[in-house]
């Protein structure tokens, strides 16, 4: 490890590798380090299909297409009177070379991604933690970090880089996460071998399921070896410990949804149950001189379309095209580092919108899209991730007054009500 590099990057997920994995190729000097030992566990296995363009730039297609994961064609709903929506095939309304995505195995896809960094040039560590930020003034200028050996030292930088997921250390330092009362979540989930899956390509799809009484919903995400990862999300009050262990809550809510119950009727739990807790948010500052955040770090919305680790790896790219302009012309200022916030956000508040209607009492894609049938290609765009441009959201021109006359008519107590703003 050298005293110093142009770039230091923190946390070794999807965010920080691509990141890392691309300042390294433009010939920037770049550090990235991991706290945990590489492979390590990570929830967050089903991506969208849009994913396929930062790993393409990344240069792992190949990789990606040669891998034993899953490949995931479609996603489908089911809603709390146990009705299946008709599955939404990414390559429907417009086949294109990312109509098919996959579900990973985080621990060897992270890992693969570490691992490109170091080979596109990186200086990669991992059981490294960052203990703290060094500051001159405002400017990030690098890091206290702790070795694998245990040994502490300073490592100097031009730009750092904060890419340690949930964990955000930097906005955590600069006071700058911003919790969303109205998304206030838990998650608790598992892995189940033989889970009825569907026979055909539809097999790989991501299936979210609304529990009868709507207030939770589960994911399905059908893994390699014929293992499936199955989650409940719901608001923290109903999935917290004073009702039993995890393993007894997760229980509790799958007694409420039949669909799913049947499809586990012949499956064995072969894991232990994770819990996840409070993890939306978002961060009131995204650079500042010096720094800048990406991936989780940057905020987190929901998993429920799951963009976590599109968003990660897309942030880390137009980060890093930030930073190497930016070095070029000796420009390291808040406005440079962070000029793709705007555009980024833009997109994001699609899914962020999207996430709110599913929460919205008494929503459902089969209701709105009876109604509005020519809108399906919008939602499908949604659905994939197809967010960053102009015309994206159209949807939401009828969909945000259909969402409003539904909860005129229904005002809800059970369960938070969010407003499409
Ligand atoms: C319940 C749940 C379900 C989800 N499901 C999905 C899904 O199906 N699909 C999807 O795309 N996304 C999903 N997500 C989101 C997804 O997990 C994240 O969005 C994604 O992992 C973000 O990547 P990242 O690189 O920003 O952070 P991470 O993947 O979290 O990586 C950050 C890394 O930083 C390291 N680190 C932290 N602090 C330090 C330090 N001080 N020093 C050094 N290293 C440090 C951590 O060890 C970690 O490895 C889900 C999230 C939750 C909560």
């Amino acid at each position: 490890m050298q005293d110093s590099y142009d770039c230091i990057v923190v946390g070794g997920g999807p965010g920080g590798c691509a990141t890392a994995a691309l300042t390294a190729q433009a010939g920037l000097s770049t550090l990235l380090v991991e706290r945990e030992k590489t492979p390590r566990f990570h929830v967050g296995e089903s991506l969208m299909p849009e994913t396929y363009w930062p790993l393409k730039r990344l240069g792992v297609l190949e990789q990606m297409q040669t891998s034993p994961f899953v490949k995931k064609v479609s996603v489908q709903f089911v809603t709390s009177s146990g009705k299946e929506s008709q599955p939404f095939f990414f390559k429907q309304h417009d086949p294109r070379e990312n109509s098919q995505t996959w579900q990973v195995e985080r621990a060897d896809f992270d890992k693969m991604l570490f691992e490109n960094a170091a080979a596109k040039g990186a200086d990669c560590y991992d059981e490294t933690r960052v203990l703290e930020p060094i500051f001159s003034g405002q400017r990030a200028v690098g890091v206290k970090l702790q070795t694998q050996d245990g040994k502490k030292r300073e490592v100097r930088c031009r730009v750092l880089v904060d890419a340690t997921g949930q964990t955000a250390f930097l906005a955590h330092r600069l006071a700058l996460k911003v919790n969303d009362p109205t998304l206030q979540k838990t998650a608790i989930w598992s892995y189940f071998k033989n889970a009825r899956r569907d026979p055909g390509e539809h097999g790989g799809a991501t299936i979210i399921l609304q529990t009868r009484d709507k207030k939770s919903w589960f994911w399905f995400i059908p893994l390699s070896g014929g293992i499936t990862s199955i989650g409940v999300v719901a608001d923290r009050g109903l999935l917290r410990k004073e009702r039993g262990s995890p393993d007894a809550v997760f229980q509790q809510q799958l007694a409420e949804c039949e669909v799913l119950s049947r499809w586990l009727a012949d499956a064995q739990c072969n894991s232990r149950y994770h819990v996840a807790k409070e993890f939306s948010y978002a961060t009131k500052q995204r650079s500042g001189d010096g720094w800048v955040l990406v991936g989780d770090a940057y905020g987190f919305i929901d998993p429920i379309y799951s963009s976590g680790v599109y968003f990660a790896l897309y942030s880390g790219e137009l980060a890093a095209d930030a930073i190497i302009a930016g070095l070029k012309n000796d420009d390291t200022s808040a406005a440079q580092l962070g000029r793709w916030c705007a555009e980024f956000d833009a997109g994001a508040n699609w899914i962020r919108k999207l996430v709110r209607a599913y929460y919205s009492k008494d929503f459902s894609f089969g209701g709105f899209m009876k109604e509005h049938p020519h809108y399906k290609a919008d939602l499908t765009d949604l659905l994939i991730g197809r967010i960053f441009h102009d015309s994206a959201g159209q949807i939401f021109n009828d969909l945000d007054p259909w969402l409003d006359r539904l909860e005129a008519d229904q005002p809800s107590r059970d369960q938070p009500t969010m407003k499409n703003s």
